[in-house]
């Protein structure tokens, strides 16, 4: 089942409340399915802060390309090319259709003996994903009780399907509108797995890597070894941490 209190809090996905207290969302997760389709329009920064958070709670996170079947070849080829530096990085893609049903074997492997979670902007399709493999699949559906941890006067319900593989999916509607908590600039800055072979390597021991002279951060981004976007992502979130500490 899904315990939303009682378990470490690193595996604990939350989401500020209205008065600004971290309230968790479901725990016991260990892979982030971030979804993300051609439309609606994808965000990187939004699929930045998702993979930022499952680096910082310890949970592995894949990326789902969903909806390729609004694409001919061609502009397939350009759009997964976008996210082609992921890989790199070690995160996982994979191509999915929940209408056309294609990709979903790659999926249900990737979801076996783990706990996961659907994440990522409405619309992109997740509760289709998890309705196709459901019907395709015929699965075990466990209803949950309602999450304690969405707010006092949400009443969404948790529901966990238990995939034949061993794996369980986890569908919280609270999720969906899950915000990345107040983070330390050492979280942010491991949560990018790319920048850790070049940390303590800047001039200056409080650099943030953002105009300071000798910094090993952007000297890498610059020598091809991390991504610009993921460096302008960075320097976006850090902004909104540096006013707090
Ligand atoms: P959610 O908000 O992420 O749960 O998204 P939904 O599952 O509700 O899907 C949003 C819309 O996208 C619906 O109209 C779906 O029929 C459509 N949709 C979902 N998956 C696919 C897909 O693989 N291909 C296409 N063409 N449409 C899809
Ligand atoms: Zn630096």
């Amino acid at each position: 089942g899904v315990v939303t209190a009682l378990l470490p809090r690193e595996s604990v996905l939350s989401r500020p409340d209205i008065s600004g207290q971290d309230k968790p969302l479901a725990a016991n997760i260990d892979q982030l399915v971030i979804v993300l389709a051609p439309r609606p329009e994808p965000s990187g920064y939004l699929l930045d802060q998702y993979l930022v958070t499952a680096e910082t709670i310890g949970v592995a996170a894949l990326i789902a390309i969903n909806k390729i079947d609004l694409l001919a070849p061609e502009q397939k080829a350009n759009f997964i090319q976008q996210y082609q530096h992921y890989t790199t990085i070690g995160y996982t893609l994979v191509e999915v259709s929940a209408k056309r049903e294609h990709g979903l074997d790659a999926l249900i492997e990737r979801l076996k003996h783990k706990t996961s979670i659907l994440v990522g902007q409405s619309g992109v399709g997740k509760s289709s994903l998890i309705n196709t493999m459901l019907s395709s699949l015929a699965l075990d559906i466990g209803k949950l009780s309602e999450a304690t941890g969405v707010g006092r006067h949400t009443t969404s319900a948790t529901t966990c399907y238990h995939l034949p593989q061993g794996g369980d999916l986890i569908d919280s509607p609270g999720v969906r509108s899950f915000r990345l908590t107040q983070l330390t600039m050492h979280q942010l800055e491991h949560g990018f797995p790319e920048f850790r072979a070049f940390l303590g390597h800047c001039q200056f021991h409080n650099c943030s890597h953002a105009h300071e002279p000798g910094c090993a951060i952007r000297a890498a981004t610059q020598a091809g070894q991390i991504n610009p976007q993921r460096l302008e992502n960075f320097l976006r979130l850090s902004k909104t941490i540096s006013t707090s500490g």
